[in-house]
């Protein structure tokens, strides 16, 4: 990578952002001096995402994560241009392959090590937990994956004592180098019972702008950073459950901060990437960079050292409430004590945010055909009255299953 950054000049980087139109906050990001290094106000270089300290790894990660696992040699460029950037934290999984960084590795000697690499798996057995490594391992022509996390952990204690034998013999063997967990359901139980733990090195968490403000997970991030447990937000957008997510919740507020933000340079996505980093806890954002258009434009707001103001923030905390009943907040813990059938209603609700706010139609799809058979058949039916009561967010749960199952079918 340091060959490439030598390259890849200032002027680069600036006709790359402006075609990207991510040129505002880029250029907010170079008015502020303390962007850019000494070398690169001189030209020889050019700026770079900030790095944060990943728990007690000591590893210097990206603020800025590059999530969306890359799985086909079509993704090479947009790898390169991250790796330009800085961006040294990347994500994959051994359904996805992560095919495209084996390429990169290859195309590029000794980059490897130079990349703090994610993977994950889903099962919670120990020997398919090893098959699904070394299907990564395999698919990306390494030999080492620097934090293996198992997926979507809804009950820390779920996490038995064979998961911590097999990450032990693990490390042990030189495979991984550190692990955890990822989580976006009961979120703030799940990271409060890792601090305790004392085997969990980083956690991948749902964790934006309505979350933040919330006590438990406030004291949730503290512990965990008390614990040295390096933490990485996702769904950094707080997308919304809900059909209005397609066109967004206007209210007072939201025309607010977009004037707002806009007069600083900012759209709204990068004023809430900027949210998340005002918590110098949150050590990175995992953000599906699918394109050159998306890579850039957070990297700018990654770059820029503008933080934002306490206004700023009031105003999307308001905005937070105002739409309140729109955003599933993972508390699964609160609707599925409750929910007939034991019908897992979080996970509904992450569908329909695939749906409604991702326009993602087949992933939508494909989430809530995993649920069982017999579960789907119940969803249009049952009766949610107890769980909408007890809802801290007063989502209208029935509506919106009965929705689910007319849409995901
Ligand atoms: S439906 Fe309500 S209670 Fe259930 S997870 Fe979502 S916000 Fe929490």
């Amino acid at each position: 990578m340091d060959n490439m950054e030598k390259s890849y000049s200032r002027r680069e980087f600036i006709r790359t952002a402006g075609a990207a139109g991510a040129g505002s906050l880029f250029t907010a990001a170079v008015a502020n001096a303390g962007t850019w290094s000494a070398s690169a106000q001189g030209g020889s270089s050019y700026p770079r995402v900030r790095t944060r300290v990943f728990g007690n790894t000591g590893v210097k990660v990206s603020m800025l994560g590059l999530g969306g696992y890359f799985d086909t040699a079509m993704n090479i460029s947009l790898i390169e241009q991250a790796a330009k950037l800085g961006i040294n934290f990347w994500e994959t999984t051994n359904k996805f392959g992560g095919k495209g960084y084996g390429l990169y590795f290859k195309k590029h000697p000794g980059s490897r090590e130079k990349v703090f690499l994610l993977s994950k798996t889903k099962s919670k057995d120990p020997a398919t937990m090893v098959r699904d490594l070394d299907k990564t391992l395999e698919n990306i022509g390494t030999s080492y994956i620097d934090l293996f996390v198992i997926h979507a952990v809804d009950r820390i204690e779920s996490l038995d004592d064979r998961i911590r034998k097999v990450a032990e013999r693990l490390k042990g063997e030189g495979k991984i180098r550190y692990f955890g967990f990822t989580t976006h359901s009961n979120m703030e139980q799940c990271l409060a019972g890792a601090a305790k733990l004392g085997w969990i090195d980083g956690i991948v968490t749902t964790y934006n702008y309505r979350l933040m403000h919330r006590k438990e997970m406030q004291q949730a991030v503290k512990s965990c950073a008390k614990a040295g447990i390096g933490l990485v937000a996702i769904k950094s957008q707080a997308a919304m459950a809900h059909p209005t997510a397609t066109i967004g919740v206007e209210t007072e507020t939201s025309l607010a901060f977009a004037h707002r933000f806009m007069a600083k340079g900012f759209t709204l996505h990068q004023a809430k990437l900027k949210a998340i980093w005002e918590n110098p806890l949150i050590s990175s954002t995992f953000s599906m960079m699918p394109n050159t258009t998306i890579l850039m434009a957070n990297a700018a707001a990654a770059m820029d050292r503008a933080a934002l103001t306490s206004r700023d923030m009031e105003l999307l905390k308001n905005y937070a409430n105002e739409t309140l009943s729109c955003y599933c907040a993972g508390c699964a813990r609160i609707c599925e004590s409750v929910a007939p059938n034991q019908i897992p209603i979080a996970k509904v609700m992450r569908c329909l945010m695939y749906y409604h706010a991702y326009n993602d139609h087949e992933k939508a799809r494909s989430c809530y055909h995993r649920l069982p058979m017999a579960i789907r058949q119940e969803i249009a039916t049952a009766d949610y009255s107890i769980a909408e009561r007890r809802c801290p967010n007063r989502l209208a749960i029935g509506e919106l299953l009965r929705r689910a199952s007319r849409e995901l079918a």
